[in-house]
C-alpha cells in the first residue's frame, strides 16, 4: 500500500509558516503584502477558486482585493486595470484568474502584469527564467507538486518522471521544475503513442489532463511516486482525479489523493509567492 502525501496537511503547514512571516513583517518592517485578483464574468467554478484564495489570505493576514468585471469589458479596460494594479506600491501580486471571455486576449493580459508582481508564474518573463533555471515566480502548482516531493523527501535527481500533459500552466512548467531537479523527463499528450510503456518506466508520474482516472494500476511501476494534478467531477458529484486510487494506490510507494492533494498545495504556494512579491518589492 502507498503512503499518502498529505497535501491539505502540509498546506496548513506552510500557511501556519507564512502566517508567522507576515505578522513579523508587519510588526518589524511595515510591510503588508497585498494581492489583487481579477475576474472578468462569472465562471462559477472560478469564484469558487477566488473565494479559497481570498480566505487562505484572510487566514494568513494578506490583505485582498477583487476585481470583478463584467463578461462585456474590453481588452482596453482590462489591460487598463493591470497597468493601474502595476502602478500601484500598495499591490504586491497580481492574479488573472481564468478562464476569461474568449474575446479577450489572456496571453497579451499575462504579458502585461509585470513580472514582479506575476505571483501566478504566467508572464513570459518568469516561464523564461524558470526554463533558464533562474529565480523568479513559478507557476503556483508545479511548484506545490515540488514542495510535496521535497518535504516528503523523495529524490527527484536521477529519477525518471513522466508529466502527463503539456498545457502551459501546469504540464509544461512541471516538466521544466522536473528537470531543474535533474530528472529526466518525458512529457506526454494526447498524440503520444502507447502511453503504458512510457509510464511503466516512471520513478515518478504527474498526471495533469482532466480525464477521469486515466491511469490504471498497469500503466505504474511497483515502488512509483504519483501526483495526481487532476480534478474531475464523477457522476456522483464527487472530486475524482487523473488516476484509478484505489488501483494505483497498490502498487505505487507514494500517491497524492484527490481531493486532499495538490489541490491545497496550489494555493498554499500562491500565497508564498505573494508574500516573496512583497519582500522582493520592498529590499
Ligand atoms: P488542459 O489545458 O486541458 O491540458 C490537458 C493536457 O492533457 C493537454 O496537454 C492534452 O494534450 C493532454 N491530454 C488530454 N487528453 C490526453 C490523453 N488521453 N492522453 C494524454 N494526454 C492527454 O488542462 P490543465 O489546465 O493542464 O489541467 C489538467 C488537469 O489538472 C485538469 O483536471 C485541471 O482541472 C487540473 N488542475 C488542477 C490544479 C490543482 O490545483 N490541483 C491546477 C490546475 C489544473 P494536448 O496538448 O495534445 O491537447
Amino acid at each position: 500500500m502507498s503512503k499518502i502525501i498529505d497535501g491539505k496537511e502540509l498546506a496548513k503547514k506552510v500557511r501556519l509558516e507564512l502566517k508567522d512571516e507576515v505578522e513579523k513583517l508587519k510588526k518589524d518592517e511595515n510591510i503588508h503584502p497585498k494581492l489583487a485578483v481579477i475576474m472578468v464574468g462569472s465562471d462559477p467554478a472560478s469564484q469558487i477558486y477566488v473565494r479559497n484564495k481570498s480566505k487562505a489570505c484572510d487566514e494568513i493576514g494578506i490583505e485582498f482585493e477583487e476585481f470583478l468585471l463584467d463578461e462585456n469589458t474590453t481588452q482596453k479596460e482590462l489591460l487598463d486595470l493591470i497597468d493601474k494594479l502595476n502602478e500601484n506600491e500598495k499591490v504586491n501580486g497580481i492574479l488573472l484568474q481564468s478562464p476569461i471571455p474568449k474575446n479577450l486576449d489572456i496571453n497579451e493580459a499575462f504579458r502585461r502584469i509585470s513580472p514582479e508582481k506575476d505571483v501566478d508564474g504566467f508572464n513570459p518573463v518568469n516561464v523564461g527564467k524558470l526554463t533558464l533555471g533562474q529565480k523568479g515566480f513559478v507557476s503556483c502548482t508545479p511548484f506545490g507538486v515540488i514542495k510535496m516531493l521535497e518535504e516528503y523527501n523523495i529524490d527527484i535527481e536521477g529519477k525518471n518522471a513522466v508529466v502527463l500533459g503539456r498545457s502551459n500552466i501546469v504540464g509544461k512548467p512541471m516538466s521544466q521544475c522536473l528537470l531543474n531537479k535533474n530528472a529526466t523527463v518525458t512529457i506526454c499528450h494526447s498524440k503520444t503513442k502507447n502511453i503504458n510503456d512510457i509510464t511503466k518506466n516512471a520513478d515518478i508520474i504527474v498526471a495533469a489532463i482532466g480525464k477521469k482516472e486515466f491511469v490504471k494500476g498497469d500503466m505504474v511501476k511497483e515502488g512509483a511516486v504519483v501526483i495526481d494534478v487532476g480534478i474531475n467531477r464523477g457522476e456522483d458529484g464527487k472530486l475524482k482525479g487523473d488516476v484509478d486510487f484505489e488501483e494505483v494506490s497498490k502498487k505505487a510507494s507514494y500517491i497524492t489523493p484527490v481531493p486532499g492533494g495538490v489541490g491545497p498545495m496550489t494555493i498554499a504556494m500562491l500565497m508564498t509567492n505573494v508574500v516573496k512579491a512583497a519582500k522582493d518589492q520592498n529590499k
